[in-house]
């Protein structure tokens, strides 16, 4: 969870968060050209790194907090912040790869959960909603309503799929540092939270279970996974709070045009 208060940006701060998000959204794709049965989610983690440090900005992630890699790679079960393995991807998996580039000052943070190859047509359900809840949480991203609408959002709609919505771990606000003010719940109430102001910028972040919603960390000290062991998704993108509709500054186009 971020300390401090809300960091309000000016539109200047703005572009060059949107420029943040668009290598982002860069890089993101770069790695979906990779992921396929087979790869490991370190060829993962080294593309990233390539891509991001060639383009002269620096991973969000490696160092953070002493965490050692530029992704966090979570399979299955591992809901987020997982390391880098050899062990090679397979048919059935899905897999979340969180990215976050920091560049002239300023971080963008967003994530995608893959299927590889056949996955059961369950767990593709479990994907498509929580997608679709990310937008569902995006769409009350606007001046005038609260932190808890976006929340409510969320949780209302994966609620409403019999999925379980992760309570340990939430959005946040995103700028000069990578988690600021405020925390953005997958739950809550609407009308309740932080009011949303222009100036405000969020990484919103689904983090959605098929099974029960508990989590529990390994002894890394990082990794989060389910407790039954069920598959969990997360979708994340960062966007800047407006008037009639919020600007997402990341994006999934390069992935989906990786992944065609
Ligand atoms: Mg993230
Ligand atoms: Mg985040």
């Amino acid at each position: 969870m971020s300390t401090g208060v809300i960091q309000f940006k000016t539109e200047e701060e703005i572009d060059l968060m949107r420029a943040a998000g668009r290598l982002l959204a860069r890089a993101h794709g770069e790695v979906a050209k990779l992921v396929r049965e087979g790869a490991t989610t370190r060829q993962l983690d080294h593309r990233a790194e390539e891509f991001i440090r060639d383009n002269g900005a620096t991973p969000s992630f490696k160092g953070y907090n002493n965490f050692p890699y530029s992704l966090c790679l979570s399979p299955n079960s591992i809901v987020v912040h997982g390391f880098a393995t050899d062990e090679p991807l397979k048919s059935g998996d899905i897999l979340s790869v969180d990215c976050g580039v920091f560049l002239n000052g300023y971080h963008a943070d967003s994530a995608y959960t893959y299927p590889i190859g056949e996955v059961s047509l369950d767990v593709q359900q479990l994907l498509k909603e929580t997608e679709a809840s990310l937008y569902k949480g995006i769409e009350q991203a606007v001046i005038g309503n609260r932190i808890g609408d976006i929340s409510y959002a969320i949780q209302h709609h994966v609620a409403s799929k019999g999925y379980g919505v992760v309570r340990e771990l939430v959005g946040h606000g995103v700028g000069a540092k990578l988690h600021e003010k405020p925390d953005v719940p997958n739950y809550g109430k609407r009308g309740s939270g932080p009011l949303l102001q222009a100036g405000m910028t969020l990484a919103i972040e689904p983090m959605v279970t098929l099974g029960k919603k508990d989590v529990v960390q390994e002894k890394d000290g990082w990794t989060i996974r389910t407790r039954d062991k069920k598959p969990a998704a997360h979708f994340e993108h960062t966007v800047v709070v407006r008037k009639d509709k919020a600007e997402i500054l990341t994006s999934f186009e390069f992935i989906e045009k990786a992944l065609k």
